[in-house]
C-alpha cells in the first residue's frame, strides 16, 4: 500500500524524471495483467434528458440551452447492431437520469441486445436507481455498470451537487451494484472547483475500499449553462498522474483514456494509455444525435472518439506499441 506521503509526492513532484518513471511503472503494471491490449467499448449516448442538477454538467435539468434528445429503443438496438458489424463486442449505454427509460424499458433493451448478440458485454451508465432496478437489469443480462462516485470527500461532493442529491445514496448505489455482481466502475473528475490533492487521496482510498473493476477519471471541463462555466478546465498532467497512481494501486483495473482527456489534449488517448489506461470508448451514437450530448463544451465526437475511425485509432495505438481489441474485455 502506498502511503499518503508517497502518493502526494507523485502527484506534486516537479521532477520530470520522477513523473516519467511513474508513467512507465504504471504502463508495466497494466501490461502485466492485460498485455499490450487496449479494449474498445462502443458508447451509445441514449438520452440527454436528466432529472438531476449537478452543478458542473451541461445536461443538468436547469440548463435551458441544452439540446434534449432521446433515442428510441429501436435506435439504440440499431446502434449496437451497427457496432457489432464493425466488430465491437462491448457496448456502453449511457445517459442522463431520464425516467422515460423505466426499469422495464431498460431491461427490455438489454435483453434484446443480448438476444441478438450473445457474445457481447453490456454496460449501463444511467445514474442512481433503487436496488430493485439494478437487480432487474442484472437479471436481464447487464454485465457492468458505470457510476462515478464524483468525490469521495463528502464536503466536496456537496460543493458539486445540489442539496437534493446525496453522497450517501451515491455510495449506496455503488455498494448495491457490487453486491449484485456487476463489474462496477466508479471515478471522478480532476480539477473541478474545490478539488485538491487531499481530495484525490480520499478518492484513491475509496477505490481501495470498493475494489471496483473499472475507474473512469477525466479532467473537469467547463460547460455553458452551468454554475461553473467560468472556471478553467482541470489539468491533463494531474489526470495522467492520477491514472498512473491508480493503475499502480490495482493493476487489474479497466481504465479508459477518457473523451474529456482527448478533448483538452490532441494526443490524449495516447498519453492516457502511456500513463496506464487500457480502455477507449468510441462513440457509436447515431450521427443525427451525436454532438447533442453536451456534458461539457467542445466535446470531441471525431477522431479516436468516433467509431467510424476505429481503424485509424488502431494505427495510432500501434505506434505506441498497443493493440486495439474489440473483444468483450472482461475484468480479470
Ligand atoms: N448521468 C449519469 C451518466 C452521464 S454523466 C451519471 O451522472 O452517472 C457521466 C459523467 O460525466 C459524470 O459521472 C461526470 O463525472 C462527467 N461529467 C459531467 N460533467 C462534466 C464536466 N463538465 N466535465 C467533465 N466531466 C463531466
Ligand atoms: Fe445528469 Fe449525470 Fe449530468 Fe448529473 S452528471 S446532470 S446525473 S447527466
Amino acid at each position: 500500500m502506498m502511503t499518503d506521503g508517497e502518493i502526494t509526492e507523485l502527484l506534486t513532484t516537479e521532477d520530470v524524471s520522477e513523473v516519467e518513471e511513474l508513467h512507465g511503472r504504471a504502463r508495466m503494471a497494466a501490461e502485466s495483467v492485460y498485455g499490450d491490449r487496449v479494449f474498445a467499448r462502443g458508447l451509445v449516448e441514449i438520452s440527454s434528458y436528466c432529472r438531476n442538477n449537478c452543478y458542473y454538467c451541461g445536461l443538468r435539468r436547469d440548463n435551458l440551452k441544452a439540446e434534449r434528445y432521446r433515442l428510441s429503443p429501436d435506435a439504440i438496438l440499431k446502434a449496437c447492431d451497427d457496432g457489432y458489424e464493425m466488430g465491437l463486442r462491448s457496448f456502453v449505454l449511457q445517459g442522463g437520469e431520464d425516467m422515460w427509460f423505466t426499469d422495464e424499458r431498460i431491461a427490455e433493451i438489454v435483453r434484446e441486445v443480448k438476444e441478438r448478440h450473445e457474445d457481447v458485454a453490456v454496460t449501463l451508465s444511467v445514474g442512481e436507481r433503487e436496488e430493485k432496478s439494478y437487480r432487474l437489469w442484472r437479471e436481464a443480462g447487464t454485465d457492468r455498470y458505470l457510476l462515478r462516485h464524483e468525490a469521495a470527500d463528502k464536503c466536496l461532493y456537496e460543493t458539486l451537487h445540489p442539496k437534493e442529491m446525496s453522497y450517501d445514496n451515491r455510495l449506496r448505489c455503488l455498494r448495491d451494484l457490487q453486491r449484485l455482481g456487476y463489474q462496477t466502475g466508479c471515478g471522478f473528475m480532476v480539477g473541478a472547483p474545490g478539488c485538491s490533492v487531499e481530495g484525490y487521496l480520499k478518492d484513491i482510498r475509496l477505490i481501495e475500499e470498493l475494489r471496483p473493476a473499472m475507474v473512469g477519471i477525466g479532467p473537469f471541463i467547463p460547460a455553458a449553462g452551468t454554475l461553473f462555466d467560468k472556471y478553467s478546465h482541470g489539468s491533463a498532467e494531474m489526470t495522467l498522474r492520477l491514472l498512473s497512481v491508480i493503475r499502480l494501486i490495482d493493476p487489474h483495473l479497466l481504465m479508459p483514456a477518457t473523451t474529456a482527456l482527448g478533448t483538452i489534449l490532441e494526443d490524449g488517448m495516447e498519453r492516457g494509455v502511456m500513463a496506464g489506461a487500457n480502455v477507449i470508448m468510441p462513440n457509436i451514437t447515431p450521427m443525427t444525435e451525436r454532438g447533442k450530448y453536451t456534458i461539457y463544451d467542445n466535446k470531441k465526437v471525431t477522431g479516436s472518439d468516433a467509431a467510424e475511425s476505429l481503424e485509424l485509432t488502431g494505427k495510432r495505438l500501434k505506434t505506441i506499441g498497443k493493440r486495439l481489441t474489440l473483444a468483450r474485455g472482461d475484468w480479470k
